[in-house]
């Protein structure tokens, strides 16, 4: 067993106060994420160090497209989460039971340095559930100079946030609507403490968003025209990359429109520097200057042929580029 932490014991039972559900939890059950048990009177971390996938993925696909662009980083996932989209793109580890496997801390890094990754990416299933895990490996994974990327719901309270914020160097965060019914109706979960999270991260490290576009969920230009008024409104250097969803789990509406898709392009290249198309194949996303013009990242899909950017600046015009390069 390991000893979960931010929990609090209350009448013979444990309040876990790691996400903003801070669920009651009875001597033998879990949470609702599926991972955090109260087991004679103490509270365990029961996913700690078991993964259910591990690759070396471009770190293009997490996504996070202004973080050492080009490189490969060791991507590790577990199992549960905190949410419940309809919509889940990765359902079979998030809301199953998926076989899983022993991975201690030290050997995800030995593993990373091995493979010659750029970092560990906390991804695939939701990171932050298993806290203490990502933040053993985080804290190895920093001494190794290996960076840390978590790929998140940012569905967390302030006090563990701030523990991990001094160890992880770029967070991607999913927003899926700016509207507080869609959380609960198809994730079980409320808006607000996401975008607090987002507010937090913003100030304090490299952040991307990823919003999913869900066909007859939040696929309409007045929705994602809020959402990018929102991100606008804390930067319009955030880079926002907008997915395109596929059927999965319980949603069975068609794939997102790429029309569609283009159109919140456009829109919200309107207000944000840095915006990007996912999930459509082999795509050009290459990273223009938008002060000059002048290609600074060229890739086809996750691949990046070239990279032109000194010190974090554009070399032609100086502009600064967001981002770890
Ligand atoms: S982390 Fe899990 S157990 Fe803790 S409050 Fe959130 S859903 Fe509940």
């Amino acid at each position: 067993m390991h000893a979960a932490h931010h929990w609090d014991r209350i009448n013979g039972e444990a309040q876990c106060r790691l996400c903003p559900h801070a669920c009651v939890i009875r001597e033998g059950t879990t949470g609702r994420c599926g991972v955090r048990r109260l087991r004679q009177g103490m509270l365990s971390a029961e996913a700690y160090g078991y993964i259910s996938s591990l690759a070396m993925d471009p770190i293009e696909k997490k996504p996070l497209f202004h973080v050492k662009p080009g490189t490969e980083i060791l991507s590790v996932g577990s199992a549960g989460c905190n949410f419940r989209c309809s919509f889940c793109q990765n359902w079979t580890i998030s809301q199953e039971h998926p076989p899983l496997s022993r991975l201690a801390p030290r050997q995800l890094i030995e593993e990373a340095l091995e493979q010659g990754a750029c970092g560990v990416a906390y991804t695939y299933n939701e990171p932050l559930i298993n806290f203490e895990y990502l933040l053993d490996c985080a804290r190895l994974a920093r001494t190794r100079g290996l960076l840390n990327a978590v790929v998140t719901n940012g569905y967390i309270q302030p006090p563990p946030l701030a523990e991990l914020l001094p160890l992880i160097d770029a967070w991607n965060i999913d927003i899926k609507s700016l509207r507080p019914e869609f959380y609960r109706r198809f994730c079980a979960a409320e808006l607000a403490p996401v975008l607090e999270t987002v507010t937090t991260v913003a100030s304090a490290a490299h952040l991307e968003i990823t919003h999913l576009v869900v066909t007859g969920g939040n696929d309409d230009l007045q929705q994602i025209a809020e959402l990018v008024d929102w991100i606008a409104g804390l930067s319009s250097e955030i880079p926002l990359h907008l997915t395109r969803y596929y059927p999965q789990y319980r949603w069975e509406a068609p794939a997102t429109d790429p029309e569609l898709l283009c159109q919140a392009r456009d829109l919200a290249k309107r207000k944000l520097a840095w915006v990007y198309l996912g999930n459509l194949g082999q795509g050009d996303d290459a990273l223009h200057c938008p002060a000059c013009n002048r290609l600074l990242v060229e890739r086809r899909g996750y691949h990046t042929k070239s990279v032109s950017i000194t010190e974090g600046k554009c070399p032609q015009c100086q502009r600064r580029i967001p981002g770890i390069f």
